[in-house]
This record gives C-alpha cells, structure tokens and sequence, in this order.
C-alpha cells in the first residue's frame, strides 16, 4: 500500500467525490479507509471505528464474510465474464434467479432482470413500466409519480422521479412527465400535520388528486421505498402503501418499489413491501443483494407483468434495455452466496432487534440533546437523527456544527453518515448488542463536543 502522506495528496489531486463539493472535499478532506474486518473499519492512520454507515446501506454481513469472498474467487478462476444478451446465458445466473425467485415469492416476484446497481435497477423498472402499457395497447401512460423527499438514484429517469432538488436542479432539464407528491414526513409537511397516520391520508388524498390531475390514462407508474431512506429515513404509517397499491390499481397505475436499501433484512423483514403487506410489480434491488462485495443489482417483475410481455406477438416486448454487466457470472455467485448467508443468519431478526435497542438509544440522547429535532427509524436498522438549532422552530442546523459532531463521533469510535442537517445510521445487521452501545457512546460523545 502507498503510504499515507501519498494517498492523502493524490485523492486531493486526482479524483472527485460522488455527491460532495470539490472545494469541500479539499477543504475537508475525506477519512481513507484502508481496512474492513467484521462491522469495523480502519483508516490510513491505523484508526479502527464500528461502521454505523454499513458501506453505504449495503455491507449488511459485514466485512469479513469469507463464503462471498470463495465464491467470488472460485468464479473468477471458472468463468469471469459471459454475457446474457440474447442468445446466450450463465450458470451462476441461472441459479440465482431461481433462488431470487423463492426469496420473492411472498412479494409475488417471479422473474429477474439483471442490473449494475441501484440507478441501473430503478432506470430498469420505469423504462419496463411505460413498455408494458405499450405492449398492452395503452402507449398514451407514459408519466411517473413519486414522493417529494424520495431517492432514486441519480441516472436521468431515475433523477426525473427522485424528490430531493440537491440532486435536480444542476441537471435540469429532467425528463418530462414526472410528478411528485408530499411525503408522509410527520417531522415537516405541507399540511403541519403530527399525527402519521391523517398525514398518511392526506398523502393519499394528494396522489389522487394528482392522478385525477393529470389524468389516470396518462400515467404509467408510481415508485416509492417502502421506508424512505437517503430522504432522511422517513418511514410512512402502516396505511401509507397498502393506500397506494389500493389507488394504483384502481387506476391501472403500476406500482414499483424501489427496494435497493430495504430488500434483505434492513427494515427487520425480508423486503420493505412485506412489511406493509403491498405486492408491488416490481422491485428495484442492489447494495444487499451482494454486500457491496460486488456492483450488482436486480429489477423483479411480477406475474402480471411477465404474463404481458411474454404472451406479446407484436414484437413490442422485445426489451430493449440491459448493460454489459447485467448478469454478470462473478456478481452473480457473490450474490448467491450472500443470499445464503443472509439466509442462514436470518439476519432480518438481528437488524430488529438491533434496530430497536438502537432506536430506543437515540430516543434517550434526544432527550439529553437539545439539538436533536427528531429521531427516525422503528423498522429495523435504518434510523435518523434530524439536527435543529431551534426544537420550537425547527430552524435546520448550520453545516458546520454537523461537521463537527461528525468528527467527534468518529474520534469517539463510530463512522456515521452526515446527509444535509440528518446524521443517517445503517449499520451492517450483524452487529452485536456492544456495537450498538459503540454507537451510542460516540454519538453521545459527538453531541456533548458542540453543547
Ligand atoms: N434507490 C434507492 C432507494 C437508493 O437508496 C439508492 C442508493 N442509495 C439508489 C436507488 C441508487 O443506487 P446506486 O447508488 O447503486 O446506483
């Protein structure tokens, strides 16, 4: 390895940061992690914290899972690469479709359509959404609804339905057609409304409204996650999804989950739509689905939309969408072997109970900590904490306190994820009850740094 002095200058020099400024990236230069090992990381300095970010939502078994790591080496030894264009497909893909098929069978996904990862997967399923109408004589339901406050990924579709304007406004002109409604957000909404469930309805009441707008004909899908995450993790009260599977269907609306963060065990269940008990038409997967181990990702499709396509004789079906990776054989095993392990693990029953110890634990520093506005979370392990500088006013903290709560929580031994005025917690969902106090304690530690 170069040594740290040489890393530290050439990231300044040679490379830009997804999602940062490059002048803040040079004005605060990043943490160089060099070393993963169980639900722990270490950085160039030789510095070990507890991963409370997990990758990036993604590392849910950790960095030390040695079945991904032979699985993706006695592939590479076998067959590195072999395309699943037309005319030709792989062993190790073949197998993991069948075994997605039984992992997704209570969502009632059935097929598989491979992906690089989250955007590619979401890009995927809106391109599916308005060829499926296509394919079933109604080409006029081209447009997409989505939340305000939704992540999608950041490819143009994707970009076009996503409900943050960080991600938007320096891109725009996005697609046309995409229309957005409130989010069931308890802590800030249109409405000033506290109680999550008449918010949820008056969300409802929103996206039909939207639809009678626009006109239902029009309209080729609606997408959301199940718990919304980059958005500042905001989960939606208990009637917020079956209500829009219900309005969907009433308007031959289809519904896509985007599940790149939720699918796996995050949310304490194995998908974020079963939690809700909703049956989407399609899910949208990534991150999990290899660890992080692999770029990867997944777009399944119910039988509703496998019936349509595969009975079409117009030649309409023929799909035109799919990259050189899709299917790739390495990332394939690797997501085989994840799935066996996510399996025997049974790691959604970790991440509950570890979800509630570490909810409860931010609750607790809410109370100690005047500038914690809100605490998020309650569906397993994704949980958020919304910084204020006023509670009466919610007056959103300045970047630079955050900054330093940041860097005192890491000090104090945790690596947490600063979006905006939120401090987002995503640990892997293998760790044990004495990370979660790790967690606790720097973050304890972090606040009590700026009080
Ligand atoms: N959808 C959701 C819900 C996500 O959280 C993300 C990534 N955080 C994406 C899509 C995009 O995934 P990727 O970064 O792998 O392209």
């Amino acid at each position: 390895m170069k040594d740290s002095n040489f890393l530290k200058e050439n990231n300044a020099r040679h490379l830009w940061h997804p999602m940062a400024h490059p002048a803040d990236s040079l004005a605060n230069p990043p943490d160089i992690i060099v070393g993963g090992e169980g639900v722990e990381i270490t950085d160039v300095d030789g510095f070990r914290s507890v991963d409370a970010v997990g990758g990036l939502w993604n590392v849910n078994l950790g960095y030390s899972c040695q079945p991904v790591k032979d699985a993706i080496t006695a592939q590479l030894d076998k067959l590195p690469y072999y395309s699943i264009f037309r005319g030709t497909s792989n062993d190790a893909v073949i197998e993991l479709s069948w075994m997605l098929k039984e992992f997704f069978a209570p969502d009632g996904l059935s097929r598989a359509f491979f992906t690089s990862g989250g955007s590619d997967s979401v890009e995927v399923s809106l391109r599916l959404a308005r060829q499926y109408h296509k394919v079933r004589g109604e080409a006029g339901r081209t447009k997409f609804l989505s939340l305000k406050k939704g992540y999608h990924g950041t490819h143009t579709l994707g970009a076009s339905v996503n409900g943050n304007a960080n991600f938007r406004t320096q891109y725009e002109p996005l697609m046309a057609g995409c229309f957005h409604i409130p989010a069931p957000y308890t802590y800030r909404n249109p409405f000033n409304e506290t109680d999550p469930e008449r918010l949820a309805q008056m969300c409802l009441a929103a996206l039909e409204d939207e639809i009678a707008f626009q006109g239902a004909g029009t309209i080729a899908a609606f997408i959301m996650e199940p718990v919304l995450g980059a958005g500042g993790v905001i989960p939606p009260h208990e009637s917020f999804m079956p209500g829009v599977r219900e309005i969907c269907d009433r308007n031959g609306i289809l519904l896509i989950a985007d599940e790149v963060i939720t699918a796996f065990g995050r949310t304490g269940d194995w998908t974020g739509s079963r939690h809700w008990g909703v049956q989407p038409d399609m899910a949208c997967t990534a991150k999990a689905i290899t660890n992080g181990y692999f770029p990867f990702g997944a777009v399944m499709l119910s039988d509703k939309i496998v019936e349509v396509f595969e009975s079409d004789t117009s030649g309409k079906a023929s799909i035109g969408s799919g990259y050189t990776y899709s299917g790739h054989p390495v990332g394939a095993a690797a997501a085989i072997a994840c799935l066996k392990e996510t399996e025997r693990l049974s790691v959604k029953d970790n991440a509950a109970a570890r979800g509630a110890q570490l909810f409860d634990g931010l609750k607790a520093l809410q109370a100690k900590f005047e500038l914690i506005g809100d605490v998020r979370g309650g569906h397993g392990l994704m949980c958020a904490l919304e910084l204020v500088s006023d509670r009466a006013s919610k007056t959103a903290i300045d970047k630079k306190t955050v900054g330093r709560i940041h860097r005192a929580t890491y000090e104090a031994g945790a690596m947490v994820r600063v979006s905006g005025p939120n401090i987002i917690l995503s640990p892997p969902l293998v760790l044990t009850a004495a990370h979660v106090d790790t967690i606790l304690s720097a973050l304890d530690a972090g606040f009590a740094s700026v009080a």
